[in-house]
């Protein structure tokens, strides 16, 4: 079993960057009027976002970890694809591309306000993160999955969107491999640093926030109109609480039968100087898949660096070794002639999955709110959920203004149950899926 905010090895994008200075853990006892329990880009998103709306209240972030080696700070770096994954399982149903496109189009609005707010900080305080509108591939390797990708573009085209087609020789010539059949392209999405923009989202909250990491929530509880937490050198009282702590709010009693731990592993190539050119003609460029569930996802750095993102365990992480071996094999797949490659950077991170695919999201009892369950997409989306729970926890949006358009995530059954069901779901889409889980 993992433990709240721990993880086995390093955020490689973390190593890559100059080490940060902590903040100081919290010691002693601590009264504010709202406790953020974790600081990733919710949490972040929440605290700063309160600081807005009530300017004249205490408020307090704690983390049990450090920015950077977060989720936050270990995902893929990809934000604002208005690209849809689909179901292989679904895909042949003719109408599998609309709705995915359809259900895109509704997350979108959530992910475009999370982005522009992003971008806004990043011009603000000059954060050093690379965040840049690159674009980014939707891949196919089978023939069902590709013909999905041909009917989403054509569905799009008549929603008056563009999402040109590649097929295999160019795709080739711009990435370096051949692996896949064919491609969609969309211009909206953008590429960035994870931890370098995480980090500098933490450096640059308004001074007025008080933010301890090393601090470890262990236990919530009401006591009278107050939440008390409990951490292992320090006692907080809290009029509201704000869980931003992940999949990780599980350990804290809240969201076990809604949400799933999955991890998925990352790795990254040393800089591969002149044979960089190896992978495609442009100097930097993202790929992610078309299958919804067990797809990798690539991308180029611009230091000539090769990054993939894939393979998922349930509920624990993968020894590093069986990570390293299978992340290469699927590197060496894709670009055979980089095989003597090996990874400088290999590492994990939790994703918190919801069935159906809603966020866990608004106010669990008085006082106590959440934000969490984004299926592994909550950089733009837990920025601008965060920014809404604020909303909220100030009495200035109704629930309805996110579980309307977004709904609510759907009840799990206990273990052994659960397990059995979602190694189920995942074998066959697996299954149905082919190449393109790889
Ligand atoms: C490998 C990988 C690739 C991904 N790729 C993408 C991508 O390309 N684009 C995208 O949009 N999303 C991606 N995601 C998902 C995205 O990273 C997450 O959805 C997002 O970072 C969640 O942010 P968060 O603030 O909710 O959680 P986190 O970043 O996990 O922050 C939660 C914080 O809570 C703290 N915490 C936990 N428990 C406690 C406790 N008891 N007490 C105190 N603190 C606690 C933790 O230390 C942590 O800092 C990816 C995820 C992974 C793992």
């Amino acid at each position: 079993m993992y433990r709240a905010s721990t993880y086995q090895m390093r955020s490689g994008w973390n190593a890559m960057l100059p080490p940060r200075i902590c903040r100081p853990a919290l010691n002693g006892k601590l009264s504010v009027d709202h406790a953020v329990v974790g600081a990733g880009f919710t949490g972040l998103a929440v605290a700063r976002r309160l600081k807005e709306l009530e300017p004249e209240t205490d408020i307090l972030i704690i983390d049990g970890g450090t920015v950077g080696e977060n989720a936050s700070g270990r995902n893929s770096g990809f934000s604002g694809s208005d690209l849809p994954t689909v179901s292989m399982a679904s895909a042949s149903r003719a109408d599998a591309s609309a709705d995915a496109l359809s259900k895109q189009n509704v997350i979108a609005v959530f992910d475009a306000e999370g982005l522009a707010w992003l971008k806004d900080l990043v011009a603000r305080y000059g954060i050093d993160c690379g965040l840049r509108q690159v674009g980014s591939f939707k891949a196919a390797v089978s023939e069902r999955a590709a013909a999905a990708l041909l009917r989403m573009s054509e569905s799009a085209s008549t929603q008056g969107r563009t999402l040109p087609v590649y097929k295999q020789d160019a795709l080739e010539e711009l990435t370096g491999t051949c692996f896949y059949r064919l491609a969609i392209r969309s211009e909206s999405t953008h590429l960035f640093q994870p931890a370098a923009l995480v980090r500098g989202l933490a450096d640059h909250l308004p001074s007025d926030i008080v933010f301890h990491e090393g601090t470890t929530v262990s236990n919530i509880e009401k006591v009278g109109e107050r939440w008390h937490l409990t951490c292992p050198q320090a006692r907080i009282s809290a009029r509201n609480v704000i869980l931003a702590n992940n999949a990780f709010v599980k350990l804290l009693g809240y969201g076990k039968d809604r949400l799933v731990s999955l991890f998925t592993y990352v790795g990254v190539t040393e800089r591969l100087g002149n044979r960089a050119r190896l992978l495609g003609s442009l100097p930097e460029w993202g790929m992610t898949s078309a299958q919804r569930a067990g797809g990798s996802t690539l991308r180029r750095l611009s230091d000539g660096r090769c990054m993939i993102r894939s393979l998922y365990s349930y509920e624990a992480e993968l020894k590093e070794s069986v990570i390293r071996r299978r992340l290469l094999d699927r590197f060496r797949r894709r670009y055979p002639h980089l095989a003597d490659i090996d990874f400088e950077y290999v590492w994990g991170g939790v994703t918190d999955v919801t069935r159906g695919g809603a966020p866990f999201w608004g106010e669990l009892e008085q006082g106590l709110f959440i934000s969490a369950g984004y299926n592994g997409s909550g950089v733009a989306k837990g920025t601008a959920l965060g920014r809404r729970l604020a909303e909220l926890v100030a009495g200035k949006v109704a629930q309805e203004t996110v579980t309307g358009p977004l709904g609510r995530p759907g009840w799990l059954p206990p273990e052994p149950f659960r397990f059995v069901g979602v190694r189920g779901t995942a074998m066959y889409e697996e299954f149905r899926a082919g190449a393109d889980a790889t």
